[in-house]
């Protein structure tokens, strides 16, 4: 199901960031190629008007002169010596000529559709001399050749004789910069999508590491918790299907197995109560200022009569002067004495000793249970915090179900505590909680 999810987030941060980027890069190519043909077209106006002013210039226009300017500028010149073709536009072989005579009368026909007359740009009345009448650029597609132009068309004359000049500039280079300037656009943005798509990929799984991590150990500890659950919910169903046939006598045994199975079920899910609480942050923590020594007395108290059920010597150490208060909650405190004092008798033979101590060091409360009991391997004292997790040679306690230091160690960390394990002097193990 991760597996899906990674790739349709992968696939919309992809999607989202290449769209937004395309969109740009869209624009760019919009404003760049708008430059681009503006300064051409400007340049070409330039070029027209130094053209008309050389012409003013000269009184004689010559072959020459038309041919190099058409070399220098990549333009196509069209003189009409009073409506006819001058005799330079007649110098190529025939087909040329016939697709010049094309061209010029597109881009007259282009002119009249486009220009108004008048609008033309007058440079100067005419004289006996040549003198540009006036000069007109503008924009066309060849119709036959599918070509972009731009042309200019320069009316010059004497008073007795007319003269114009057509100029005319393909587009075709300027055309093939911007396609060469979009396929570098494209090629550049699906190298950045294919980055984008890799960076996403990394960046989703790294975001639903820890939903990944967290549905693992929900689902391990939904397994485990049924796994609990079955044992004595079976035993219960067994012993109450006995009930209806037993005889009255042994009813009573089965009934007691009946509670006491379900005592183990009840708390059982208390546990996995409070462990919830805690996951979803409604584990409530009600601090105040206690006094530690005396809950700790209260709890080795609670503790000394089922240590003597198990010939187990119980010891409390209290520091000799008065302790300042404790800001804690002391139920939950309690509760996490009451844990490590049944986990030590539960783990420790007859005869065995258990302290439960007191100390304060460094401004902080270090509360310390020691036996010298079975121990904890070093392999187990990584795990024992785990929910469900029982060491192997503890896995015969019928009354525990591995969340007993689960719950301690939530219970610690919402005092900002911290809880931690070691090695006894003496063999066993003694766990602290320092906060
Ligand atoms: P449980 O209810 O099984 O005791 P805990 O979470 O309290 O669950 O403890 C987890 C495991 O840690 C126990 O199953 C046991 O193997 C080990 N453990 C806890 N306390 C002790 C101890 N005092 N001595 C030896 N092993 C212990």
């Amino acid at each position: 199901m991760f597996q899906k999810v990674h790739l349709r987030l992968t696939l919309l941060c992809t999607g989202i960031t290449a769209v937004i980027m395309i969109i740009m890069s869209l624009c760019y190519l919009y404003v760049s190629e708008s430059g681009l043909h503006r300064n051409q077209f400007q340049a070409f106006r330039n070029d027209i008007n130094t053209i008309s002013t050389n012409l003013e210039h000269q009184s004689v226009i010559s072959m020459e002169w038309l041919a190099k300017m058409e070399a220098q500028g990549n333009y196509l010149f069209y003189v009409l010596d009073n409506g006819t073709p001058f005799l330079f536009n007649r110098l190529n072989d025939a087909d040329e000529n016939a697709m010049r005579d094309l061209l010029l009368q597109e881009s007259e026909d282009a002119f009249h559709s486009q220009i108004d007359v008048t609008a033309s740009v007058q440079t100067s009345a005419l004289t006996d001399v040549f003198s540009i009448v006036s000069h007109t650029e503008y924009e066309f597609v060849s119709p036959s050749m599918g070509t972009r132009y731009f042309a200019g068309k320069i009316s010059m004359g004497t008073e007795d004789s007319a003269l114009e000049i057509m100029i005319l500039s393909s587009l075709l280079n300027l055309e093939q910069q911007m396609k060469e300037q979009r396929l570098r656009f494209f090629l550049i943005d699906i190298a950045a999508v294919a980055l984008l798509g890799i960076f996403s990929w990394f960046f989703t799984g790294w975001l639903l590491k820890p939903i990944i991590e967290n549905q693992k150990k929900q689902s391990l500890f939904i397994a485990s918790a049924s796994h609990e659950l079955r044992t004595p919910l079976s035993v219960i169903l067994s012993a109450a299907e006995c009930c209806k046939t037993a005889p009255p006598e042994r009813r009573e045994n089965f009934l007691k197995t009946i509670i006491l199975e379900g005592m183990r079920v009840s708390s059982l899910v208390g546990d996995m109560l409070t462990l919830s609480q805690s996951d979803t942050h409604r584990f409530i923590v009600r601090k105040k200022p206690i006094e530690l020594d005396t809950l700790l007395m209260n709890s080795y108290e609670a503790f000394v009569p089922l240590a003597q059920d198990k010939s187990i010597s119980l010891s409390v150490e209290l520091p000799e002067n008065a302790l300042p208060p404790c800001n804690a909650d002391p139920e939950r405190i309690s509760q996490v004495l009451s844990i490590l004092l049944h986990n030590a008798i539960s783990y420790t033979p007859e005869h065995g000793h258990i302290t439960l101590s007191l100390m304060m060091r460094r401004d902080k409360f270090h509360i310390s249970v020691t036996d010298n009991g079975i121990g904890i391997s070093d392999e187990d004292k990584k795990r024992i915090f785990d929910r469900f997790y029982r060491a192997e040679k503890s896995r015969s306690a019928k009354d525990h179900f591995g969340l007993g230091l689960s719950i301690a160690y939530e219970i610690v960390k919402a005092h900002g505590g911290n809880i931690s394990v070691a090695d006894a002097s003496g063999g066993g193990s003694c766990f602290t909680v320092v906060f």
